[in-house]
């Protein structure tokens, strides 16, 4: 069985989804494109050698009868939208984070989606499918460091550019991992708090880096993650989970270590898009996977919609530096 896809949005991410699921993965097929710069569609059938359909509005590629499901990858705040014609559409739909710009749009998905009654919405965050982030859930859930008790976490980029403003740090950054740390540790956030160290030279003017964010679950875990998107080294990524009776440490990338020149030593990432490269083959076959045996298991939209209401907080929580309670309803049964 081939799924047949069609993607919304074809800049930086849709481009490297295209690729993926015409020429890595397994049993998808992309036979529609649309963008509002037409011209970013047409480059890709050429890039690619690809044979898909151009569709110059996106309501005409949901719709259309030879697409099974849609890959929505245009910028966040037209993913609403989109999500709620897949959902009408009655089709699976894979969403780039975020699910929306606002907890109440990713509400409107989540209602939507009960409504029709059956699972359809994949929320593209990556990292619960990187090895790394499953071997340590797998010593987690072991038992092997007793409960977790407090995490210490870094996302650090080398740089940004000027457009990167200070509420990113949270929308676009620490997004990540208050996706993964929830799934992680199985638990929700109650509260959050944002405090400011002394200021990199290397940041531009509007911009506050690093920052740190506080966070605590519902288990009373405590939870800091370093935000310093100017660290100016490389691009890494650091969780490590401080249990009852040991401490378990995310793996860091392969890397060869040389001995040259007097030093021992091995490399760190500088782009971003190398560190999860392969958890993104891996979320998009298990979504193909799952859309074509029926059973959606990936990140859902109540995932998109817990992120959301983390997000607000801790960009309250950055604004007037108290400590900000997030308040999530019960998980419905339809997301148990
Ligand atoms: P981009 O600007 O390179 O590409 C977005 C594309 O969407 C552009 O080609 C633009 O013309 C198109 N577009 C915008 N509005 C549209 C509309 N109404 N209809 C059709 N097309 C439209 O951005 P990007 O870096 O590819 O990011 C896209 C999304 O993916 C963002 O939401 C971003 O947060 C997310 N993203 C996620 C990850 C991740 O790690 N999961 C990484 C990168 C980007």
């Amino acid at each position: 069985m081939t799924l047949n896809i069609g993607v919304i949005g074809t800049g930086a991410i849709g481009r490297e989804h295209i690729r993926r699921c015409s020429q890595v993965l397994q049993n998808a097929r992309v036979v529609a494109l649309n963008d509002i710069n037409r011209a970013n569609c047409e480059q890709i059938l050429t890039d690619l050698a690809l044979k898909a359909e151009i569709y110059d509005n996106a309501h005409d590629l949901i719709n259309a009868p030879d697409v099974q499901a849609v890959l929505v990858t245009s910028w966040g705040p037209t993913h609403e939208e989109f999500v709620l014609a897949a959902i009408k559409a009655g089709k699976a739909v894979f969403c780039e984070k975020p699910l929306a710009v606002t907890a109440q749009g990713c509400m409107n998905i989540v209602e939507a989606e009960i409504a029709s009654g059956k699972k359809r919405v994949q929320v593209g965050f990556m990292r619960p499918y990187d090895s790394g982030y499953r071997a340590l859930k797998s010593v987690i859930d072991s038992g092997d460091i007793g409960e977790p008790l407090m995490l210490h976490c870094a996302h650090r980029n080398p740089e940004v550019g000027d457009a990167y403003t200070t509420d990113m740090a949270i929308t676009d950054t620490l997004i990540h991992e208050l996706d993964v740390l929830r799934w992680l540790l199985k638990d929700d956030y109650v509260s959050a708090q944002v405090i400011y160290p002394r200021k990199t030279r290397k940041a531009s003017s509007h911009l506050k880096d690093p920052q740190i964010v506080l966070l605590e679950t519902a288990k009373g875990v405590r939870i800091d993650v370093e935000i310093f998107v100017n660290c100016a080294y490389g691009y890494d990524i650091q969780c490590e989970v401080v249990g009852e009776t040991g401490i378990a440490s995310l793996p860091e990338p392969m890397s060869v270590q040389t001995r040259s020149a007097a030093k021992l030593s091995t490399g760190i990432l500088t782009d971003w898009k190398k560190r999860f490269i392969d958890a993104y083959d891996v979320e998009l076959q298990d979504f193909i996977n799952n859309v074509l045996s029926d059973n959606m298991t990936g990140p859902s939209a109540w995932d998109g919609y817990a992120a959301a209401v983390a997000a607000d907080a801790c960009v309250a929580a950055q604004n007037n530096g108290e400590i900000v309670p997030i308040t999530m309803p019960p998980r419905p049964a339809f997301y148990q």
